[in-house]
């Protein structure tokens, strides 16, 4: 049994922004039911929610500040969570990384290093807890310091750092370093320097014994100028250190034989009765309730990455099409006027939500036929993975993790029973139409249509399978 200190600036059900969430709120208990000894560190954010009950575990004194550590429960499961109280940094209305208004915190630096510096000692066996992790798992820049840290240690447990997003990478100016009163030896371009300025993530990509990140395709992507953001060449550097390995997806909530969010729920061999879930979304969406119709759907953050450009360059020519479009999501400003400024002009075939709602995505996943996620870069992708889950076919762009899980549609794949979607290559929209087109003359051919929606719906995407991936690595370390 190993003992698993897990390092996350979010986790799904306490607390969520995107994807590392879910990974966050599943993968701990899915290595807790494969035996281990696994606990989450996560900061003490006013918005966290949880049913569960929070009790004072001890204080930690870290850079001349008092830090209370809280402990409470994953929900239906027994993996421990500690969170880390500091009411200066934590507690105020926003979400972990940007206020109420979208700015960055100012101060992300000093809030992401103290929580480093607490992981760093809970890590040592130092925060009055009793208890000695074999392995820090750190997420993310907002992690990176902490393997930083525990290399300058004598005794320290392994270290693993996740990548689940290389565009994102905590850099601060360079007189920030001294401000937060870090080792004067990690200082160099070895180290946290990078360019002049402080970089969080490369605190995990040179001082942890292991870096992973969640595909395989994006672990040779982030190897080149096109997705290193200029840390390519520290990776293939670390080439023999770096994995990846594809996030599983969370069953219990994102099934659609229990799925309770539904109007009607499913499964591979009553597939009729996903045509239920299609009118409720309909009638949800406000357009016409329409069987036949393909219904096309996009949930996302609305930045850049998501492709949500080339999906508005397409809507000129859907809207001459026989199809409806519904979309979720909320980000960049822009996209979300020129989104509504379509539906509006469009109100039977286009319908945007613009905000974030879990229970609408849970619906959309069931009632559409086609979810569309033209990324131009997705290191994993979840929602591919619920959609081929849901008999929602998914049109992808090649990259990443979208690489990874879906089979695209061609005459060989069709006949052996492993198509689960349409893949294109080029990141335009002249090619995700393309796809769009080439998807709806397969919709119109119901049996085959049936059979993908089947092919889809039966691959197995649970954690299990990539938690004994972690585990292999953790006992290599
Ligand atoms: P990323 O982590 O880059 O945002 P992923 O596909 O890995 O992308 O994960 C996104 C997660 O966030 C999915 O669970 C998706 O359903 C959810 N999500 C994104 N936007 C919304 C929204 N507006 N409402 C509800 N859920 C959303």
């Amino acid at each position: 049994m190993k003992k698993i200190l897990f390092v996350t600036s979010e986790a799904h059900p306490l607390i969520k922004t995107g994807g590392l969430a879910d990974v966050a709120g599943s993968l701990p208990k899915a290595l807790a039911e494969l035996g281990q000894d696994i606990r989450i560190l996560l900061p003490f954010y006013q918005a966290i929610k949880t049913n569960q009950e929070v009790y004072y575990r001890c204080t930690v004194r870290v850079n001349n500040s008092d830090v209370n550590i809280l402990e409470s429960r994953m929900q239906d499961s027994n993996v421990i969570i500690w969170l880390v109280d500091y009411p200066a940094y934590f507690s105020m209305p926003g979400n972990p990384y940007v206020d109420i208004h979208g700015q960055a915190w100012p101060n992300n630096a000093e809030r992401f290093a103290l929580f480093c510096r607490i992981a760093a000692e809970i890590a040592t066996n130092r925060a009055y807890l009793d208890w000695q992790p074999d392995i820090v798992h750190c997420n993310d820049w907002q992690t990176g310091l902490t393997p930083a840290l525990l290399s300058l240690e004598t005794t320290r447990p392994a270290t693993v750092f996740t990548i689940h997003n290389m565009a994102y990478q905590g850099i601060f100016p360079a007189s920030t370093y001294p401000q937060l009163n870090l080792p004067g030896r990690l200082w160099n371009p070895n180290g946290l320097e990078f360019h002049n300025q402080l970089s969080f993530i490369k605190g995990g990509l040179a001082f942890s014994d292991h870096i992973t990140t969640v595909s395989p395709t994006y672990a040779e992507e982030i190897q080149t100028a096109e997705f290193g953001y200029g840390l390519e060449d520290l990776l293939k550097y670390r080439q023999a250190h770096l994995t990846g390995i594809i996030n599983g997806m969370d069953l219990e909530q994102w099934d659609p034989a229990t799925d309770s969010t539904l109007a009607s729920q499913y499964d591979a061999d009553n597939l009729d009765k996903k045509q239920l879930n299609k009118a409720a979304l309909q009638q949800a969406m406000n357009l016409p309730v329409a069987p036949k119709l393909p219904l096309f759907a996009l949930i996302s953050r609305l930045v850049d990455q998501k492709g949500i450009d080339m999906v508005l360059d397409c809507l000129p020519e859907m809207i001459n099409m026989p199809c409806q479009f519904v979309l979720l999501g909320s980000g960049d400003k822009v996209f979300e006027e020129r989104l509504q400024r379509f539906a509006q002009n469009n109100p039977t075939k286009i319908a945007i939500r613009i905000g974030y709602d879990e229970s609408l995505a849970h619906l959309i996943e069931a009632g559409a036929d086609i979810f569309l996620m033209p990324s131009r870069f997705e290191p994993c992708g979840l929602n591919q993975l619920y959609s081929q889950r849901y008999g929602t076919l998914p049109i992808v762009r090649k990259t990443g993790g979208l690489a990874d899980t879906v089979v695209d549609a061609i005459p060989e794949t069709i006949n052996d029973h492993t198509a689960s979607g349409i893949v294109f290559n080029a990141p335009h929209a002249g090619a995700l139409l393309e796809a769009i087109k080439r998807c709806q003359l397969l919709f119109n051919d119901p049996k085959t249509w049936r059979q993908l929606q089947k092919n889809a719906m039966r691959k197995d995407f649970s954690w299990q399978n990539s938690a004994q991936q972690y585990l292999k690595l953790y006992e290599q370390l």
